[in-house]
């Protein structure tokens, strides 16, 4: 069996995780390197590796996800705007393969992302 992943390691609260938001599908908690003055990682709890390994049978997690996301900007006084980004494999500077959204706000983006 593949080792387990940071975040499923967050999920199983095995590694400590400054959380934000957590019900039966996803959770949501800091990243551990902000790279706005809020970041924030939604995830699902269910173990998807990246956008690509979507099954159509996730649209309905993926939905909530989104509804979560916009509840959490809300909550967390981002008002004025905020991004929101999937990275996707190497190419696309994902990391951790474990899929996750990064909720951005606090400060002015710039566009085109790096
Ligand atoms: P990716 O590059 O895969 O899209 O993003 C992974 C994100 O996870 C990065 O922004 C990184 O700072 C964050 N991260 C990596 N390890 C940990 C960790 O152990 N705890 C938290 N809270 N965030 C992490």
């Amino acid at each position: 069996m593949s080792e387990k992943t940071i975040f499923k390691r967050i999920i199983d609260h095995e590694i400590p995780a400054d959380i934000v938001y957590e019900d039966d599908q996803c959770l949501a908690f800091k990243d551990i390197a902000p790279k706005a003055p809020t970041h924030v990682l939604i995830i699902p709890k269910k173990e998807i590796a990246t956008v690509d390994d979507l099954a159509d049978e996730d649209a309905a997690l993926i939905g909530h996800m989104w509804i979560v996301i916009r509840n959490l900007a809300r909550d967390l006084g981002l008002e004025e705007g905020y991004r929101v980004i999937v990275n996707c494999k190497e190419a696309g500077g994902q990391e951790v393969p474990h899929l996750h959204y990064h909720l951005l706000g606090g400060r002015k983006m710039t566009w085109p992302p790096g």
